[in-house]
């Protein structure tokens, strides 16, 4: 396959404005073929430090500027981003393996959400509070509380910067990003294009390197005045208690279990064909992602046929291959987490109706391959029903009752999303009520969007990403009682 980008472009970080190379180097590989295709800085500890101060320094000064003189620099990167799309989508695929045709929808969703907060960040409007004595004014303002560390997973290498950057920016921080190792390629492109806007120097930094190492450093810093945070619940509560010593504010969007409930009312037809798009997006790496379906024994045959007769529809391979509807998992520990859990459910009685196998040979090489897999009969004693598969495979457990199901989907840890098929409207209205979760879609599965407040419940976060609620993430209040006479 041939490489369409020139990647030693994009072996250096950012820091106060100028490109820096670190000491060491940390390895990128293509997941669809295991080979390395660059080297990125692994910086050292005295290098992170400077991107702090540096962003510390620029605080004053970028927070200062018009709301509308920010939105410039803002629209002027998500245009950026538009013009060259082509190539950066190519370089997503190329370092996380997803299709082209879904790399280039996060390049225009990164982009869409940098406009959002663009536009928001001119209405993050304070308050005038009616008195209680004569002579006096209680005013709140809201404003940014000065440097953000942001650390980003290697699900969306666009899109959760994107994310975060932009609000970050757009409340006036400044900040310090830190991407995933698997993918850094991708942020350092952003910022390549962020930097091309000509923002003050520092107001964006980012850093490479071991993330533990880095990590800590961001913690400890006593100028980070927040971090945001997406990635798995582990690294999540590490965080969270790290931030602890400097009582940081945090952001945490963190892992899922999401279940999807197909009620006897429901469309299996319409149902199967969602619950397949959102599965095997991104070869199921997705926080949102289906990971248990259930289904009421009624119409089970109908939708297990429906769905099956989708999945084996799949064409598996290399993203930047013609076709390819589900490329390879990010690594060999994620491959091997796949074969463990379907490994597990298979042992413990699951009916195995498509998939199951790594694929290997060409045109799967030496990368991180798995078959698009549908397991029937899962139930709540097996692995998979219980942990974040991330990965392409559809487990189908079936219910009988509401209250069974609710009992079900509820016994989780976690809290990102539910789903739920019925065209019952009062089902629907107690569905919305009892089910315990940050997110629900009913009867479709897209959730994502700019205007939208996104985020978790329980163990699968604080906070929201999207909507006015994702830009006063990143304010803090200041409330003034003025006496005036
Ligand atoms: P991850 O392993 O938790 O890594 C996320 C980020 O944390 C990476 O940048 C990683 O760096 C960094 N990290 C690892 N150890 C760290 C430490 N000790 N201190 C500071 N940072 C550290 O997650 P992932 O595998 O990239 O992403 C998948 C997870 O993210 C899933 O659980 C998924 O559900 C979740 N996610 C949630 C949302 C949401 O909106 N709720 C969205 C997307 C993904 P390295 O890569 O360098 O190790």
């Amino acid at each position: 396959m041939k490489t369409p980008i020139e990647l030693d472009r994009y072996s250096c970080n950012w820091i106060g404005g100028e490109r820096v190379q670190g000491m060491a180097a940390m390895e990128v590989e293509n997941p669809a073929t295991g080979r390395t295709i660059a080297r990125v800085p692994d910086l050292e500890d005295e290098a992170v430090d400077r991107a702090i101060e540096s962003a510390g320094q620029a605080f004053d000064s970028w927070s200062r500027l018009p709301a509308g003189v920010r939105a410039g620099y803002l629209n002027e990167w998500a245009q950026r981003l538009l013009d060259h799309s082509e190539e950066l989508a190519s370089l997503l695929t190329l370092e996380q393996g997803k299709p082209l045709v879904e790399s280039r929808g996060e390049i225009a969703g990164a982009a869409a959400i940098i406009r959002w907060y663009a536009e928001e960040g001119k209405r993050a409007y304070g308050e005038i509070i009616p008195a209680s004595n004569e002579g006096q004014q209680l005013l709140v303002y809201r404003e940014a509380a000065g440097v953000v560390g942001l650390i980003t997973p290697m699900n969306f290498p666009a899109a959760t910067v994107a994310r975060k950057v932009a609000p970050a920016l757009a409340a006036s921080f400044t900040l310090v990003l830190k991407p995933a190792e698997t993918t850094p390629l991708t942020a350092i492109a952003l910022f390549d294009h962020l930097m091309a806007t000509g923002i003050p120097a520092g107001a964006a930094n980012l850093v490479t390197g071991e993330a533990a190492r880095i990590g800590a450093r961001l913690m400890a810093h006593p100028a980070i005045r927040k971090i945001s945070f997406t990635g798995s619940t582990r690294i999540g509560k590490l965080l969270m208690e790290q931030a602890a010593r400097t009582v940081k504010k945090v952001s945490l969007e963190l892992g899922g279990n999401s279940p999807v409930i197909v009620f006897p009312d429901a469309d299996p037809e319409k149902a199967a064909a969602d619950i397949a798009a959102n599965k095997f997006e991104n070869c199921g790496q997705v926080c949102n992602g289906i990971n248990r379906i259930y289904v009421h024994e009624d119409i089970r045959d109908a939708f297990v046929a429906a769905l099956l007769s989708r999945v084996r529809r799949l064409r598996t391979g290399p993203g930047l291959s013609e076709g390819a509807d589900v490329g390879p998992l990010i690594s060999g520990a994620a491959l091997a987490k796949v074969e463990r859990l379907v490994g597990d459910a298979v042992a413990k009685g699951g009916e195995l109706l498509a998939g199951g196998r790594r694929l290997q040979g060409e045109p799967y090489a030496d990368g991180y391959f798995y078959a698009p897999t549908l397991i029937a009969g899962v139930t709540g004693e097996m692995d998979i029903a219980h942990e974040e598969i991330f990965g392409p495979v559809a487990p189908v457990l079936t219910f009988r009752t509401e209250e069974e199901v609710v009992a079900a989907a509820n016994d989780t840890a976690y809290g990102l999303a539910t789903y739920v098929y019925t065209q019952n409207f009062a089902r629907i209205h107690r569905m919305i009520r009892v089910l315990k979760t940050g997110n629900i879609g009913v009867n479709g599965t897209s959730l994502a969007y700019p205007q939208a407040p996104f985020g978790g419940v329980k163990e699968s976060g604080i906070g929201r990403e999207g909507g006015r609620q994702g830009l006063e993430e990143y304010t803090v209040l200041k409330y003034v009682a003025l006496t005036t006479e």
